[in-house]
């Protein structure tokens, strides 16, 4: 019986080697081959070159189960995590990929074998969405796997005005390779809230899409155009973790073998009771895409992907105090994750202790500021005539306490309330022009501006925050 998430992982990466495809080792969630790319987002991101036909390889088909992150840049879930029960800040994706190999037919025929044959689900709780025009993909699922008509739903784009941004139609992101996609979801059943796709409640929790078919076919250049790949090509990918639960029988990702273990132990470190409380769910999302992405190289700083990695920490960091944490807390989670996923990622036990310290390091720095940011913020919350907190609060609680936008309108959020973020946009314009003209007279205050002004912290900048690390190694 498959039903642990390791055995899931195996099933897959064994049914495609029998369909011979090559198994290929998840690639680093810096993308290696792509500056315009934030965080690896899908399985594809590292065979991008064999799609495009511009890197030759000794095989045409491949299978991975690839570690993602989708927290910043074209698909970013970090809003997402804590209020569904399908989105992670990292998971894993399962895929199999065609370069100029099979096409539609035989990516159809695999999936549905591996998920109706291998993992055995029922084919009354499936449903698949085809890009509204693909009427070769309809024929397929109807009339060669026989899903009943009604059960095959046809999407279109959005809107005129954004051409191609349909659910089935996928891009990696703004340029790259893209092309239509058929979808396949599971009903979880009656008393979830939620529609089926192309219903205007399908962002509900009910029909959960499980795995994405890519038919790759074009490359879209920054201007817009679509150039036809040298080869259509097949780029799939499944979450484990979405997969997991329908084999495990819960209805939350946050609820499977993986989570279940980091949940608790958060839990017991945070003397809460309440296992299913949003706070845990977070925090266990976070401590994974900030231990992964560290053990990947990635350091916290104050721009581009360290800044996202920060921005993680922090909100982690805020939840842990809404739970009323006692001490820091978030570093001492990595062992808890590196028991539970270290043997199918070894680096994260060799680094543990890397991780360990540089998770201390960030939590000890924005523990000294985050009560009286807190305080701040509750009393201009108290404070408020509208729904919106000002882009100069928004920019203080920045400044002087380093809270980054994004966690303020998450705390926001929790009472129904945003932020101008226009406003914050404006202050943080006018603050860097200040740098600039003062940078203009020989005097470098970039250092001093990115400091924090409560206490004598001096900048979060890569140096500093590599001697802290240097420093810390040492001691
Ligand atoms: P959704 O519509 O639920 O946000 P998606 O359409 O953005 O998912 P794709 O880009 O098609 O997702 O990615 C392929 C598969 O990866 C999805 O079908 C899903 O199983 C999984 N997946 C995508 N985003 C996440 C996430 N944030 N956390 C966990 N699994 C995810
Ligand atoms: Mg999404
Ligand atoms: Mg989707
Ligand atoms: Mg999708």
């Amino acid at each position: 019986m498959i039903r642990s998430s390791a055995e899931i992982r195996q099933a897959f990466l064994d049914f495609f080697a029998t369909k011979q495809h090559q198994r290929v080792a998840s690639s680093s969630l810096v993308p290696g081959n792509d500056a315009t790319l934030l965080f690896t987002n899908a399985g594809m991101v590292q065979f991008k070159d064999a799609f495009l036909g511009a890197e030759k390889r000794s095989y045409t088909r491949a299978t991975s189960s690839q570690r993602c992150v989708r927290a910043g840049g074209k698909h970013n879930d970090l809003e997402n995590v804590g209020y569904t029960a399908r989105h992670h800040t990292f998971f894993e994706m399962l895929g199999n990929f065609s370069f100029g190999d099979y096409f539609k037919e035989d990516a159809i025929a695999y999936a549905w074998e591996f998920l109706t044959d291998v993992l055995k689900l029922p084919k009354d709780r499936l449903l698949v969405t085809v890009y509204e025009s693909d009427d070769e993909a309809f024929d397929l699922w109807a009339n060669k796997m026989g899903v009943p008509e009604d059960k095959i739903i046809r999407i279109g784009d959005k809107s005129p005005s954004k051409k191609y941004e349909s659910d089935n139609f996928w891009s990696m992101g703004d340029t790259g390779p893209c092309g239509p996609c058929t979808e396949i979801f599971y009903d979880h059943g009656e008393g979830i809230f939620g529609g089926p796709p192309g219903s205007p409640d399908e962002d509900g929790d009910r029909f959960i899409e499980i795995w994405n078919l890519v038919f790759m076919q074009f490359n879209r250049q920054a201007d817009g155009t679509m150039d036809p790949l040298p080869k259509p090509a097949v780029d799939t990918g499944m979450g484990l973790e979405r997969i997991a639960a329908i084999m495990q029988d819960v209805h939350s990702n946050y609820e499977i073998d993986i989570f279940q273990n980091l949940i608790a132990d958060a839990a017991a470190l945070l003397d809460c009771n309440d296992i299913e409380h949003k706070s845990l769910r977070v925090i266990a999302d976070h401590i994974r895409s900030c231990s992964f992405l560290i053990a990947d190289g990635v350091m916290p700083s104050n721009e581009g992907r360290g800044y996202v990695l920060r921005r993680i920490i922090r909100r982690a960091v805020r939840h842990g105090h809404k739970l009323e944490a006692k001490s820091h807390f978030f570093h001492k989670l990595v062992a808890s994750l590196a028991k539970q996923m270290g043997e199918a990622y070894p680096e994260l036990v060799q680094q543990q202790a890397v991780i360990e310290k540089i998770l201390r390091v960030e939590e000890e720095q924005f523990g000294r500021t985050l009560d009286r940011g807190m305080a701040l913020l509750e009393d201009i919350l108290s404070n408020m005539d509208s729904d919106t907190i000002a882009g100069d609060d928004v920019f203080k609680l920045y400044d002087t306490y380093g809270f980054p936008a994004d966690l303020t309108a998450d705390i926001a959020r929790e009472r129904q309330l945003k932020i101008d973020q226009n406003g914050f946009d404006v202050a943080m314009g006018l603050q860097r022009e200040r740098a600039q003209q003062a940078s203009n007279f020989g005097t470098d205050y970039n250092e001093q501006l990115k400091s924090d002004h409560t206490t004598n912290f001096k900048g979060y900048t890569n140096d500093s925050y590599s001697a802290t690390v240097v420093e810390l190694f040492n001691s």
